[in-house]
């Protein structure tokens, strides 16, 4: 499809996926209907800010904002799409009304995976969620996060800087997974040295008090606490997709360009793309702008677009370490040092991939990321 051919356009949710293919658009030269629909209040924000500055920064309430966007797009803000009819190219909303479309965008994301349906159970994905955990933190109760994935180890970073006790529940080491065990044991050694309380179990459940839950984990043993947060994953948010054949797997599989159809895009943390092993989720903010420049483009271009191409980039901030990463993780083994050493402190690291390629990792906020980026495609 051209851009003359494409004269009205729904984008469909408004995180950083729906936010960059709408400035993609605009940017290809589509300058037709523009409309974003998002269920949420608040126009796009930095989704990881929340874990990090917003949860740690108690007088300016900013460090979630993105910079403005010049799309020009109509925002239905409090808007949830409850339904797609690919046949009649129209989108449905929660008011009963109707948006034709000649091209649309599925950018819907996904939400916090619960352990139980206890109001208790704190979450954190949106906006709200931090406003309320961060109100809660005030008060310093004593802490039990449930997962430990990055999100659950900001989580509980945030909550020690608060002042609070925090004790950490994890199936084996935290960070193992994502990080490899050698970046996770120097995070969760900096993360021993602040005071934090690490348990490992098999496996973790929450029971009442309905506005108090208890953590039971595998063994036995109860952990009371103050507050309860769970940080145990997430959900792609495709059940307003149902019927449209979109969806395997409760992900939408996308194509190299990010077409699940042609004039279907799809992108950011509800997309499946396309691996040799079947479609993959990467629900990281990069790879959902990535992702989302090339949808939109595919949705302009078609398969004259060029395929979708980025190299894995992560980055967390916890226990005053930071951390950026570019390649594929977790890394296996023990990195080179390209700067600083294993003794702590700021540090370059790189593991290298046998096709000369690498995955490189700073502790150390002032080495740039595109840096990295070089590092990651050559040592030299
Ligand atoms: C607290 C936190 C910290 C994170 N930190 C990092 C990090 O440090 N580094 C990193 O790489 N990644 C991080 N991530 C992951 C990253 O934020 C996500 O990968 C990214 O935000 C995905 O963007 P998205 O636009 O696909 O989805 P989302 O950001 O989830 O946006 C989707 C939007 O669509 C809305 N929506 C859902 N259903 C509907 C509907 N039916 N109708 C209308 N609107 C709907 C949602 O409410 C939401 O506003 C973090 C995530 C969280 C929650």
């Amino acid at each position: 499809m051209s851009t003359a051919a494409l004269r009205r356009v729904v984008v469909v949710g408004n995180g950083i996926a729906g936010l960059t293919a709408a400035d993609t658009l605009r940017d290809t030269g589509f300058d037709g209907e523009l409309t974003i629909v998002g269920d949420e209040p608040h126009p796009a924000y930095s989704r990881p800010a929340l874990s990090k500055a917003l949860l740690l920064d108690h007088d300016d309430h900013a460090a979630h904002r993105l910079a403005p966007s010049a799309h020009g797009a109509t925002e239905l803000l409090g808007v949830r799409a409850t339904g797609l009819d690919p046949d009649r190219r129209r989108v449905r909303l929660d008011d009963g009304t109707e948006l034709p479309y000649d091209g649309v965008v599925l950018a819907t994301g996904s939400r916090a995976r619960r352990l139980s349906a206890l109001a208790g159970e704190v979450t954190l994905r949106g906006l709200d969620d931090a406003l309320g955990l961060r109100g809660r933190l005030a008060g310093r109760p004593s802490v039990v996060v449930v997962g430990g994935g990055p999100l659950g180890m900001e989580i509980a970073s945030g909550c020690l800087a608060a002042g609070c006790t925090v004790t950490l529940v994890s199936q084996g080491l935290p960070l193992t997974v994502q990080l490899g065990p050698y970046l996770a044991g120097v995070f969760v050694g900096a993360a021993r040295e602040r005071g934090l309380t690490v348990v490992d179990t098999e496996s973790a459940r929450l029971e009442g008090p309905e506005h108090g839950p208890r953590v039971v984990l595998a063994e036995g043993t109860v952990l009371e606490a103050g507050l309860v947060v769970s940080a145990v994953g997430d959900v792609p948010n495709t059940e307003w997709l149902a019927g449209t054949g979109l969806v395997e797997r409760g992900l939408v599989p996308v194509d190299a360009r990010g077409l699940a159809r042609p004039g279907i895009a799809a992108a950011g943390d509800l997309v499946g793309l396309p691996t040799p092993s079947g479609p993959r989720r990467i629900p990281l903010w990069s790879s959902a702008i990535e992702q989302a420049k090339a949808a939109a483009r595919a949705l302009v271009h078609g398969g004259a677009a060029p395929p979708l191409e980025f190299q894995p980039y992560f980055w967390t901030e916890q226990f005053g370490l930071n951390l950026k990463a570019v390649g594929p993780l977790p890394p296996a083994g023990e990195p080179e040092y390209l700067a600083g050493g294993p003794g702590g402190g700021p540090a370059l690291m790189r593991w290298p991939h046998p096709d000369g390629t690498g995955t490189v990792a700073a502790l150390d906020h002032r080495i740039p990321v595109p840096r990295l980026r070089r590092l990651s495609r050559s040592a030299a």
